[in-house]
């Protein structure tokens, strides 16, 4: 089918549209409601369709005769371990963990936090809590103490699964500690915590509260997949939003498993039996659409990698697990293609192996700058499509349409829209530009199947967030534009979020702990440009009068407090004094100008700014950070 067609009916007819795509998914009971209307502008897709996410990742594949196919390769060179496990010993695995998850008291809509590194039981922590109906809520490993208690103390979990350790190329990374000190920082608690002890580093457990994972699991009876609701919550992702407070994207069973199953098939070509690598961890949502349930839920084998693009051992890692495992499809983010390009610039590594299993990339999760693109085209003889989405929407807004002839794309463009998102842009007065006129880009209520529609305990935040700001469209959050073809260009976020190697961070959430130092008077936090990771962050200060503190003492403070708060992936390292800040005449610092400053963006001051000469000095401060860049 054309991709112009699909799409064209897609917008006109959603419901009849997603209905057929809905038709052949292995549901218990067939949807007849697809799609309904709420007043508050959300949408409720296979309102009355009952499935289970877990039966159609495992058992259905095994009821379609790939019970021996391989369902997941662990790769782990931080390790030196390889093992495979077919969709049949996956399917065991899980629901045995998930018969010990109901004896620990998970019950049917039960939080449960996943705070652990790239090893199997991961993704099978997250299948087996799909099996019982609880709501899995992954945290990624980076983040600090501090960032999972928040997390805790919003999913509320009854069980926190962990592991000992995490392994990196030049060290490994004790978890149990970081667990034990959210968990004193966290109001609420669980009631068992659950550690798979590795050998690189055994974790000490307390009495009445940790459980060894091996040991509760052997005594653990499997249990079937229950039958659960289209719009039952699979599990909580939590994102950055503009605030401190991270938001919980609530994921749906139904919209999901129909939106992955498209996205597989008619974006990134996948057929059932062949080998997909969605290279990411599973504490972001590509972990939880390109690593599990997406090509699971396709027939496909996944691989699960635990390494780095570089240093374990070198920057032809990702084309050794290429050839190793004949890998069909690979998605991956640009920070990677950059730091490998930065050690093998002329791809000498890569030209040691054999890609011809592959037939194209992926690349999304931040910009894909052309440089980048036309190397990574050049050095592998291969196509590259960028395409952009979020963790909202859970799978691509825009991309290639691979399974509906819809490839050939447009430099410095991450495609046209996906079937079933209907992508505009807006002028701030929500007056819809033409073609190649930039501003906010939206997308035009019903959001297709998948998609989020609410914020874990926090509806009004999400209507907030999303819908209200231009009624009748959802809220990206992206700037960007279309040309006359429909090829979307996205020029970034135009709030306070920045993306540091394809990772969503609060510039508010940093800013509220450098605020909280005693020298700082006030600060900003904005996003500047980096060579590898695209952005990252950088503090300007404005200091209290008569101070005694210098400038490198202040850096290394608050470097310290962002790290331990945060995490070292948020990468601050740049602290900056400055005399003044730009404000409006109100008082209110004029962010959106230094965002544009700081990404050497055109701009116009603002005719509120009070003092134009303020931005002259931020300027110079951003030009010299470019300059020493
Ligand atoms: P996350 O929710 O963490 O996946 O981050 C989503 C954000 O990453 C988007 O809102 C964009 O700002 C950015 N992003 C993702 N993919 C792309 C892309 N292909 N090009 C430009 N920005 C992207």
């Amino acid at each position: 089918m054309s991709y112009q067609h699909s799409y064209d009916r897609s917008i006109a007819a959603p419901a009849d549209f997603w209905a057929e795509h809905a038709h052949d998914l292995a549901w218990f009971r067939k949807p007849t409601e697809i799609l309904r209307d709420n007043p508050d502008g959300t949408h409720q897709w296979f309102a009355d369709g009952r499935l289970n996410s877990c039966f159609l990742a495992l058992d259905h594949q095994i009821d379609e005769g790939r019970g021996e196919q391989t369902a997941l390769i662990y790769d782990s060179p931080v390790t030196n371990s390889q093992q495979t496990f077919t969709f049949r010993q996956m399917r065991d695995e899980v629901a045995r963990l998930a018969g010990l998850l109901r004896d620990l008291g998970v019950q049917q809509g039960d939080g449960v936090v996943i705070y652990m590194p790239m090893v199997p039981q991961a993704a099978m922590a997250m299948l087996a809590c799909a099996r019982i109906g609880a709501v899995h809520s992954v945290v990624f490993g980076g983040f600090a103490p501090h960032e999972l208690a928040l997390r805790i103390d919003d999913a509320r979990p009854t069980l926190l699964l962990t592991a000992s350790c995490g392994v990196e190329f030049d060290r490994v990374i004790e978890y149990k500690p970081l667990v034990d000190s959210a968990l004193e920082q966290s109001s609420h608690q669980p009631r068992k915590v659950l550690v798979l002890q590795r050998p690189q580093a055994r974790a000490t457990l307390k009495d009445g509260r940790d459980l060894d994972w091996h040991a509760a699991l052997a005594n653990a009876r499997p249990v079937p997949p229950v039958e659960l609701g289209a719009a039952d919550p699979l599990y909580i992702m939590y994102t950055s939003g503009t605030t401190g407070k991270p938001k919980g994207i609530v994921r749906e069973n139904g919209g999901n498993a129909v939106a992955l199953r498209f996205a597989m098939k008619n974006i990134y070509g996948m057929q059932p039996g062949e080998v997909w690598w969605g290279i990411s961890d599973v504490g972001w949502v590509v972990g939880h659409s390109l690593i599990v349930y997406g090509p699971l839920m396709n027939g496909c084998t996944t691989v699960f990698y635990e390494g780095k693009p570089i240093r374990t051992p070198d920057a032809g890692a990702y084309w050794r697990v290429v050839e190793q495992y004949r890998v069909n499809g690979l998605f991956c983010a640009p920070t990677a293609m950059r730091a490998i390009r930065k050690e093998d610039p002329e791809g000498l590594l890569l030209r040691g192996y054999d890609l011809s299993s592959l037939r194209e990339f992926f690349l999304a999760g931040e910009r894909l700058d052309s440089s980048t693109h036309q190397w990574l085209e050049s050095i592998s003889g291969k196509t590259v499509h960028d395409h952009w989405w979020q963790t909202e929407t859970g799978w691509p807004v825009t991309a290639p349409c691979l399974g509906l002839d819809g490839s050939g794309g447009r430099a410095g463009s991450s495609n046209r829209a996906v079937p079933g998102y209907h992508v505009r842009v807006l002028d701030e007065d929500g007056q819809l530009l033409g073609a190649n006129q930039q501003g906010a880009i939206v997308i035009t209520l019903p959001l297709p199947p998948g998609c989020s529609q609410t914020l874990w305990g926090d509806h009004s935040r999400y209507l907030d967030s999303y819908l209200n700001t231009f009624p009748g469209y959802y809220h990206t959050g992206d700037g960007g534009y279309l040309d006359e073809d429909g090829f979307v260009y996205i020029m970034g976020r135009t709030d306070d979020v920045i993306n540091v190697s394809g990772h969503r961070l609060s510039t508010g959430e940093m800013e509220d702990l450098v605020a909280r130092h005693p020298a700082v008077a006030e600060c900003a936090v904005v996003g500047v440009r980096d060579e590898i990771k695209g952005q990252v962050p950088l503090a300007l200060l404005v200091l209290k009068d008569g101070v005694g503190v210098g400038e490198a003492q202040l850096q290394s403070e608050l470097v310290a407090t962002v790290r331990e708060q945060i995490g070292a992936l948020a990468c601050f390292n740049q602290v900056r004094v400055v005399k003044r800040l730009p404000k409006t005449r109100s008082g209110k610092i004029l962010r959106a100008v230094l965002r544009k400053i700081a990404d050497q963006q055109a701009y116009t001051p603002p005719s509120t700014l009070d003092d134009p000469a303020v931005l002259v000095e931020i300027e110079e401060v951003l030009a010299g950070l470019a300059r020493a860049g």
